[in-house]
């Protein structure tokens, strides 16, 4: 009996501490599906990471759900994009009102600027750039390892490994893009999102609508941008232009109706593909992007 017992009281043990580490594991919130990714590939399974976006869903017009506040009161670290991407700063407001630490990933990002009315403002699209997703990343790193130093050698093994993957990435896309005629590298999208993928990697973005989808400063749509952008379909004669997941589409179709040009197909912008598609990491959302363009443009 006694052996038994002993077995006994070893197991409830077992599982009971197990259990117990796994509600003690810290939880990180992020505002944005990529962000959620680079905190996965940093992390591993040592925090649970949850995104407060879902896939396809719009940053600048989101709404909080009555859930949100719950979600982010009961987080250890709170990570957002950034220079507005966030319409009016919901994720800011978020972890202000329920008094949780926010690190801000563009932080040290090299920033376009856009119009804003008085003052030029960041275009907070910075994650389209590899070498500014490598700047997140390495933010997420360091957040991280405050949180939790004793496995901070973990944490910056796993970031090297990933950040070599972003470089293998930026030249990949580099080689990729080349293969279509110079001319012809011209990216027409539903919005402003694709400014630093266009100067990083050579080509030209031209859109209806500026870097916001809502109706913010310097962004929204405009007949002047709308009429710009048929412009330049027809003088670089475009072959195609694209439609992005998070937005609706009807705007870019009429567009190329008007400019008598095909939609080359759907890239993912600001939100990544849902589980079990090949957009659902941000590698995998930057590769099947450059896959479309290369193939409607070359
Ligand atoms: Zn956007």
């Amino acid at each position: 009996m006694f052996p038994r017992s002993i077995f006994a009281l070893f197991l409830s043990l077992t599982l009971g501490g197990a259990l117990f580490a796994e509600d003690r594991k810290p939880v990180i919130v992020c505002s944005t599906t990529q962000i959620a990714d680079f905190a996965r590939q940093v992390v591993g399974d040592r925090m649970v990471v949850k995104s407060v976006l879902a896939a396809g869903q719009d940053p600048h017009l989101y709404e909080k759900k009555p859930g949100d506040a719950q979600l982010v009161a009961n987080a250890d670290l709170c990570l957002e994009n950034g220079w507005h991407l966030e319409g009016n700063d919901w994720m800011r407001k978020l972890a202000e009102q329920s008094g949780r630490p926010l690190v801000t990933c563009t932080e040290g990002c090299k920033s376009l600027e856009v119009p804003g009315g008085k003052q030029a403002m960041h275009d907070p699209h910075a994650w389209f750039s590899c070498t500014n997703a490598a700047t997140y990343v390495r933010n997420i790193r360091d957040a991280v390892i405050k949180i939790d130093p004793e496995h901070a050698e973990e944490y910056k093994s796993r970031a090297a490994l990933y950040l070599d993957q972003l470089r293998a990435l930026h030249n990949w896309i580099l080689r990729e893009i080349n293969k279509i005629p110079v001319e012809q590298r011209v990216l027409v999208t539903s919005h402003d999102a694709f400014n630093y993928f266009c100067q990083a990697y050579g080509m030209t973005a031209a859109t209806p609508v500026g870097w916001s989808t809502g109706n913010e400063i310097g962004a929204g749509i405009t007949p002047e941008r709308q009429q710009e952008t048929i412009d330049s379909i027809r003088q670089h004669h475009v072959k195609a232009i694209f439609v992005e997941t998070s937005v609706n589409p009807t705007k870019v179709r009429e567009i190329a109706r008007e400019a008598h040009v095909e939609i080359g197909g759907e890239l993912y912008s600001d939100s990544m593909g849902a589980e079990g598609t090949a957009g659902e990491t941000y590698i995998g959302m930057m590769r099947e992007n450059v896959i479309i363009i290369v193939q409607a443009l070359q």
